[in-house]
């Protein structure tokens, strides 16, 4: 189809450096070809042509001080994509690997994950190549505040309403809240993930994590099964990684593996989830540590990991949770993983997964959920943080569980009954894609050409 491939072949000339998100537009522009075949109107309004661009993208720079009194500088990024169901939504990211094409990725898969919860709200990202690694809870401090001290003209709790994402977690938004609020006056959900005590809303630290679980229980239920008794391979081992593991452990799976950027543990007793929270949440330290208190376990470095790929998937299983980063997961992984029998696949990673790992996923008709349905949880949550903020409540966790288990299964209902009204009933990739894009294109065509 014409029209694909030309816009395809636009943003590889336009976007030559940004590999992440032509892989991002790729993926969802393939699996559209069907539906513009059924429905050409999207063709006449220029849908493709508008959705790949973002409506706004904000470049700043942070200077800050650290402890030494140097001054350190880096690159500030917050790319407002797609207002057409709300308020753009959408983490930050504080990692030294993040580049203004790592934003537009994200940016864009927010897009069409928000539009599959079926919540007001629109696509965003942002972030800062800023690395919180060995840095004093005062240079964090110092870092968020600079941040911030550009970032708040451009939000605000109905234009634009940052959260976490990797190397952003409760401490961050903190500090972060605490500049906006000096530097507008205006104490208002302008952020979620925030404390408890102050606006948070329980349930959301572990909301992506539980809802990759619930995906996968979705998933695994209309195959008659059920994740009870089996084994899982997690990778990662901060936010996302932790409730993974904490949710498989109360459905009565064993979670035995984790991960951070310094290697794999593999324990096969069953991951330790006190201990991990220890090193990971409290300690801030290397995983390398959680062979004090467990010598048994198996410790991979990730140096002395020369193969093509990660460790986590080289370890048998039964279902695999990529929780750490984007292409995470090569072809020569999933081969090992369908090789070792893993019949589920759930994504609580962005793009976890490389394209060609993908169509082995596919072709081998695993239950695999995609990352923009399964890990939607986060964002979920995150808006039901904003309802919780504007009318000014509190909801119990039971509810807000309760609430975020429905959801997955209505993600996971969209993207199941689309795959099959488009002929191809395993495939959720083509499921999550076109509904998520469905919803957002049919409301851009009722606003206008703006
Ligand atoms: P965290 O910062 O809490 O944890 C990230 C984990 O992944 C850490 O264990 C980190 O290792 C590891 N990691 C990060 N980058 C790399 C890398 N380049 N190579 C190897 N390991 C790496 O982030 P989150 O758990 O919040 O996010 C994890 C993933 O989930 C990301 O893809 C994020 O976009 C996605 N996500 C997060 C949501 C949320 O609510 N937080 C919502 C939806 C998606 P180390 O400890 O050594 O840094």
């Amino acid at each position: 189809m014409p029209y694909v491939h030309d816009t395809l072949t636009r943003l590889a000339k336009s976007s030559p450096a940004q590999t992440e998100f032509y892989q991002a537009t790729e993926e969802v522009l393939e699996c559209l070809r069907p539906l513009f075949e059924r429905a050409p109107h999207y063709h006449d309004h220029s849908i493709i042509e508008r959705i790949v661009e973002p409506e706004r993208q904000i470049m700043f720079r942070v200077s800050w001080v650290d402890d030494a009194g140097r001054v350190q500088v880096n690159k500030g990024y917050r790319v407002q994509f797609n207002s057409a169901l709300g308020p753009y939504k959408g983490g930050l990211r504080f990692h030294p690997s993040v580049t203004s094409g790592t934003i537009k990725f994200l940016g864009f898969e927010q897009i069409f994950k928000n539009a599959l919860t079926g919540l007001p709200i629109g696509g965003g990202k942002g972030g800062s190549d800023f690395d919180p690694k060995g840095k004093s809870d005062n240079e964090i401090m110092r870092f968020c505040q600079s941040f911030m001290s550009e970032l708040y003209r451009h939000i605000g709790p109905h234009t634009d309403v940052p959260a976490g994402d990797i190397g952003v977690g409760a401490r961050e938004i903190g500090y972060l809240f605490g500049q906006y609020k000096r530097l507008t006056g205006r104490y208002e959900g302008v952020l979620t993930g925030k404390g408890l005590n102050w606006g948070g809303s329980l349930g959301r630290k572990e909301a992506t994590g539980y809802g990759a679980v619930y995906f996968a229980e979705n998933m695994l239920s209309a195959k008659d099964e059920s994740l009870q008794g089996k084994t899982c391979l997690v990778s990662g081992a901060g936010n996302v990684a932790i409730y993974t593991i904490e949710k498989l452990y109360e459905l009565g799976a064993k979670p035995v593996t984790c991960s951070d950027s310094k290697g794999t543990i593999h324990d096969p007793n069953g991951i330790d989830l006190g201990l991990l929270k220890q090193l990971k949440e409290v300690q801030r330290i290397s995983l390398e540590s959680y062979l004090h208190e467990h010598p048994d376990a198996h410790y991979i470095s990730a140096r002395d990991y020369p193969q093509d790929g990660h460790a986590v998937w080289r370890i048998e299983g039964d279902s695999a949770f990529p929780c750490a980063t984007q292409n995470e997961l090569t072809e020569a992984d999933a081969k090992a993983l369908l090789a070792n029998g893993v019949t589920c696949v759930s994504e609580g990673a962005n793009m976890p997964s490389t394209k060609e790992a993908v169509d082995r996923f596919l072709e081998a008709k695993i239950a695999y959920g995609p990352g923009k349905a399964a890990n939607a949880g986060g964002v979920a949550t995150s808006q039901l943080e904003m309802a919780q903020n504007s009318s000014m409540e509190q909801w119990p966790l039971e509810k807000v569980d309760q609430k975020l288990k429905q959801i997955m299964a209505d993600i996971y209902r969209q993207c199941a009954d689309t795959a099959s009204e488009f002929g191809e009933p395993d495939n959720l990739v083509l499921g999550a894609n076109i509904a998520g894009f469905r919803r957002v294109a049919d409301a851009m065509i009722e606003q206008g050409v703006i």
